[in-house]
């Protein structure tokens, strides 16, 4: 890559000031554009001296000569630089030779133009991008550094990265929490704008999970941390962002190597157009009368060469989208999927947890062998004790609403927890209870694998036609009964899906559960096409026949039993992230919130990027071939090159960082 656009880890020096106060204080900061300040100094006192002063004309061409190679100093040494240790051609060695060319031309002032307006455009170019990194802080400057910890009934303050797991914590209202820690006592409500972008709060009490950088916006909380520090899901986001900006997006790619072939060619044109038309063709070499010479028609192309424009506005583009995501509760973990954002067509959707709620309602109990037809009796009961033993071992969201309730009507205690819990993706779940071995799950899994009477079809068959869905139990001997639960569409989930249609896309749902509960959902959020009864690898054959489209897939999913489709899908997506650290690991892309309203503001977000790419390029590319044209025709200066160079590179740049303000 050029090296004029190389920034590397260009935020050193980028202080808080921000506009042209902050401009300067960075460019004071860098030796490299001292020297160009010095050097151009220079250039204008020896101007001033030869218009007042009759100074001998070598005086004046030595002064100028000297100011020049000052400022010129370290341009040239990083080409020579590059050219020594890289072999690589890049563009501080053509300003290089285009300046010396100048200078050897008696060209004093437009060498000085090209030297130091090439310094300053390098020099903005390493704030703004400087700046789009840095725009990470304000994430990072969330969580509060210090914690009031409760030891044996005393408070004291402690810095947070002191704090071991289960230390208690106390939070006073309207206080940042912290850590991420469960809360032990107090009832508040949490703004977790900053983390999840959802702007209302969200109630909490004992037992609930609390976010560091979130702030406690009621009342006191005495909380028991769960995660060290630098484990929080805020540190965490903001390694990932971090890295995230490092990786490159295909865009970026692709014109880092045209760059590595335009720049060495634009550079062998120059010398041609320099050398061809005097040697072959008697055309002049130097000036002379109103004509342009060839060399000076060389030197305008090589300014010309600098791909500085095109290099830098992809990257700013794109660490300016991940950073706005972020900030506003989406973690995009790189370029590439910040693209694959913007050109999706298709959405296919989990159903349970991911378009539906965490927690369904369980609408009924029934057991085999059920002596009271009016009320919920013993072993009915017995039906969701055990299922809830083999329960605490899921994360499902049917887990969540067994063990709720069995613990509700105090249950727990019929049955140990059971041990080598494993899920049955898609389908139940299996544990052992009392060296038995307890299996629950779908009646698709029972149908096959544990024999249960008609009269159970009948009743289970009249449960989906409602659009609910049986849950089966079986105890290791025999089918014990089932439970039945309903779900609800999560908040926001219709008007996300509306919105997406808004935006062309088309959405699907691929569900392990059945037909008819599957079709409610459906129906509810706005989901025409709608697959039910799919085991995992049913899903991810779902997701390639989706992408056999052409076009690029999404797949939304809890991560649950949907990892294969999610890892078949162009693009992974995990909604809920900031409770699931599965998700957050995962997925290609997180919707920190827990709802999807964040979906079409990441789509959009996606297509703003890639039209903004395609927009800086197809200027970049334009300017760069008229002012080609320009340069052989001899009507392009050196100067104007330069400023069209450096004036193209700020308006793609400036462009580029209005993502940054993206809602
Ligand atoms: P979805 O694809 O909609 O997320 P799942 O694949 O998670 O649904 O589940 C499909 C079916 O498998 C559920 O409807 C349920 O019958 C059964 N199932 C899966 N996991 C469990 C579990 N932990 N407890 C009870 N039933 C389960
Ligand atoms: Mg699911």
């Amino acid at each position: 890559m050029a090296d004029c656009c190389d920034h590397g880890q260009a935020d050193t020096g980028i202080g808080q000031r921000g506009g042209i106060a902050g401009f300067v204080d960075y460019l004071l900061a860098r030796p490299e554009t001292r020297l160009t300040l010095v050097g151009g100094g220079g250039v204008l006192l020896t101007l001033l001296a030869s218009r007042t002063l009759a100074l001998p004309g070598l005086w004046i061409f030595s002064a100028y000569t000297l100011a020049l190679m000052i400022a010129l100093w370290p341009v040239a040494r990083s080409g020579l630089d590059a050219l020594r240790h890289r072999r690589a051609f890049n563009i501080n060695l053509l300003m290089t030779i285009a300046a010396l060319g100048a200078i050897a031309l008696g060209e004093f002032l437009e060498a000085a133009a090209v030297v130091i307006l090439f310094s300053l455009g390098e020099a903005l170019e390493g704030y703004n991008m400087g700046r789009t990194r840095a725009s990470l802080r304000s994430l990072m400057q969330l969580a509060p550094a210090l914690a009031l910890r409760l030891q044996d009934g005393q408070e004291s303050q402690v810095p947070v990265a002191d704090l071991r797991l289960d230390d208690r914590v106390l939070v006073r209202a309207g206080d940042r929490i912290p850590v991420d820690a469960v809360v032990l006592d107090g009832y508040s409500d949490i703004n977790q704008a900053s983390l999840t972008g959802e702007s209302l709060p969200r109630p909490v009490g004992p037992g609930d999970e609390v976010y560091a950088g979130t702030i406690n916006a009621a009342g006191g909380l005495e909380v028991k941390v769960t995660r060290l520090a630098q484990d929080s899901a805020i540190s965490r986001i903001i390694r990932m962002v971090a890295e995230a900006q490092e990786t490159r997006a295909q865009s970026w790619r692709t014109i880092d190597r045209f760059a590595s072939i335009y720049t060495p060619l634009a550079a062998l044109l120059a010398l041609l157009v320099a050398t061809v038309p005097p040697l072959f063709f008697g055309q002049p070499l130097l000036n002379e009368g109103g004509s342009v010479g060839w060399i000076y028609r060389g030197l305008a192309l090589l300014v010309i060469a600098c791909p500085c424009a095109l290099v830098i506005s992809t990257p700013v583009t794109v660490i300016s989208a991940i950073n706005a995501a972020a900030r506003h509760g989406v973690l995009i973990k790189g370029g590439v999927y910040l693209e694959l954002l913007g050109r999706i067509r298709t959405i296919a959707f989990d159903k349970t947890g991911t378009l539906t709620t965490n927690q369904p309602g369980i609408t009924g109990l029934y057991s085999l062998d059920c002596r009271d037809e009016e009320d919920i009796c013993h072993e009915c009961e017995d039906v969701l004790a055990l299922a809830a033993a083999v329960e605490r071992g899921s994360s499902h969201p049917f887990a969540q609403a067994i063990r709720a309730r069995s613990n509700a009507l105090h249950l727990t205690d019929r049955y140990a927890t059971a041990t080598q819990v494993t899920a049955l993706a898609g389908r139940g779940v299996q544990g052992y209870v009392n060296d038995q071995l307890v299996t629950l799950g779908s009646h698709v899994l029972f149908e096959n694998e544990h024999p249960h009477p008609q009269a159970l079809c009948d009743m289970i068959a009249e449960t989906e036609n409602r659009g609910e869905t049986a849950v089966l139990l079986c105890d290791g001997a025999r089918v014990r009964g089932y439970i039945s639960l309903a779900d609800e569409p999560r908040e926001n989930a219709s008007e996300a899906i509306e919105a997406l249609h808004d935006l062309g896309l088309r959405t699907v749902i691929l569900t392990g559960d059945n037909q008819q509960a599957a079709n409610v959902i459906g129906a509810m959020v706005g989901v025409r096409d709608v697959r039910a009864g799919l085991l995992p690898e049913d899903k991810l054959d779902a997701v390639r026949d989706l992408e056999a489209s052409g076009h690029p897939v999404a797949m939304v999913g809890d991560g649950i039993n949907d990892t294969p489709a999610l890892s078949a899908a162009s693009l992974g997506i995990a909604p809920g992230g900031i409770g699931s650290d599965q998700a957050l690991e995962s997925a290609d892309v997180v919707l920190m919130a827990d709802d999807l309203s964040q979906l079409p503001f990441a789509i959009r977000l996606g297509r703003r990027a890639l039209s903004t790419i395609r927009n800086n390029i197809v200027l970049s590319l334009s300017m760069k071939a008229a002012f080609l044209v320009l340069a052989v025709t001899g009507g392009a200066s050196l100067w104007a090159a330069i400023v069209a160079d450096v004036g193209l590179t700020l308006v793609v740049t400036l462009n580029s960082m209005r993502l940054l303000r993206a809602r």
